[in-house]
């Protein structure tokens, strides 16, 4: 039983390529998925991934790569985490299934607990636990209308919410992800929101556009909730200017809208704060997580204000494996790493080794026409030389030529021309020097 526990940690902490990429192994795995595994399911790279530790994934042909992406920004502990491994492997053992809304475990409660003391806000906080992403919205936007008892939902432009029907119609970029999946969930409005280097505008004249345009084409009482990434995650790792998003949530307030954050992606420690929120001086009354929550086990959580939370009547919330007691000890034990690997301070760490480096990189290249984000949640965006105007061939490029050498990039963006950076909290300076030398001799090579 501990013998499988200690497999992956063994791994090299280096970038080691020893085939092409991909390699025949992993050449021989896709001709067998493209035979069964439905088109629409696409892979970024065909490498067939076998075991990964820390900020390194290693495929089926044995190469080696710096994982900047982190499977989306899920793997923030670290891939293979000793603590995560052994509390999901003790709780498999122990109980793995009973519905919580059976017959209840204290997994659950405890994650609750940890939302409840970790999320912003000082304030009574209850929590609901979930499967997915999408499923925590579509969860918080039946919550808020029942609070309310309206229907209205607003959303921004660039935002990404999922891939279910409701988050399909609140996500904002057509392809690939909503093109001829409709007719799509009524009721949802996208505002423009604040992507300062395309607009310029200021935090308060994006906030005056966004309410004015709600105002406008909606009226605030007929909103149940206003859903906001505090950092962009697939639109391009946009942050909104300053004074942006305390604007519209003192606007929400005021005219009785749900203040709700998607944290999915920025959250769990990814910012160098447990949720972005905070470095925005903005207090949700509701905030998603989901992602980096549990260390690559699927679970996610609406938090919010008590008295908004418990508006929905028993039996009203819930799902068959939602909160499910091995992802819950997953998230029990990402909680714990987070505070005895102070890994807060590991974002804050990481951002002042990458930042200036991608800073360096756009003195040199003028390709790269942004540098933004907080913590280990950042990005550049690639532009044709010196403008705005967007370069997402630059990005394919550069991005095929890190996985040729080891460096796993993903991009983002609603033009595909961001490469965003959100490695493992586990990631060393050194990991990080020799990815962006990699990154160096992409732009070098463009
Ligand atoms: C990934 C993501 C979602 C959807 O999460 P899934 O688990 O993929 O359903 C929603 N919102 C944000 C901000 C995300 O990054």
């Amino acid at each position: 039983m501990t013998d499988i526990l200690p497999v992956s940690t063994a791994i090299d902490p280096v970038r080691r390529i020893v085939t092409a990429v991909p390699g025949p192994k992993s050449q021989a795995l896709h001709l067998r998925r493209l035979a069964v595994v439905a088109g629409g399911v696409s892979s970024a790279l065909p490498v067939y991934v076998e075991r990964a530790h820390g900020a390194i994934v290693v495929d089926v042909d044995g190469n080696q790569f710096i994982d900047l992406g982190s499977g989306i920004g899920v793997m923030t502990v670290g891939h293979t985490d000793e603590a995560v491994v052994a509390a999901a492997t003790a709780q498999l053992g122990e109980l793995t299934h009973a519905m919580f809304t059976i017959t209840p475990y204290e997994g659950y409660v405890r994650v609750a607990e940890l939302l409840a003391e970790h999320t912003p806000g000082d304030f009574a906080k209850k929590t609901v636990l979930l499967n997915s992403g999408a499923e925590a919205v579509e969860n918080a936007v039946k919550i808020a209308r029942k609070h309310t008892g309206r229907a209205g939902v607003a959303v921004l432009e660039h935002a990404y919410h999922g891939r279910t029907n409701l988050t399909m119609a609140m996500t904002f970029k057509a392809m690939p992800y909503k093109a001829g999946f409709g007719p799509f969930a009524g009721s949802i409005h996208t505002a423009p929101g604040s992507y300062p280097f395309h607009d310029g505008l200021s935090g308060a004249d994006a906030a005056a556009r966004t309410i004015s345009y709600l105002e406008k084409s909606v009226g605030a009482g007929d909103l149940a909730c206003l859903v906001v990434e505090p950092i962009q995650g697939e639109g391009g790792f946009v942050v909104p200017a300053e004074g942006y998003l305390p604007a519209l949530q003192e606007w929400c307030t005021a005219n009785g809208i749900v203040f709700i954050a998607d944290e999915i992606q920025s959250g769990m420690a990814r910012t160098g704060r447990y949720f972005a929120s905070e470095h925005f001086g903005v207090v949700p009354d509701v905030v998603l997580s989901a992602k980096g929550i549990a260390g690559g086990l699927p679970i996610a959580g609406v938090t919010g204000r008590a008295e908004i939370m418990d508006s929905s009547h028993p039996g009203g919330l819930g799902g068959t494996f939602a909160g499910n007691p091995v992802a819950a000890a997953a998230a029990v034990a990402v909680f714990g790493e987070i505070e005895r690997r102070s890994l807060l301070a590991e974002a804050a760490r990481i951002e002042s080794v990458l930042k200036p480096e991608l800073l360096s990189l756009q003195s040199r290249y003028d390709v790269i026409g942004d540098v933004r984000g907080i913590g280990a949640m950042l990005a550049i965006e690639l532009v044709r030389s010196g403008g705005t105007e967007p370069n997402p061939a630059a990005v394919t490029a550069v991005t095929a030529y890190a996985a040729q050498h080891g460096v796993l990039l993903l991009n983002a963006g609603t033009w595909g021309n961001v490469i965003r950076f959100l490695p493992s909290l586990a990631i060393s300076d050194e990991q990080l020097h020799d990815a962006i030398s990699v990154l160096e001799d992409a732009f070098r090579t463009l």
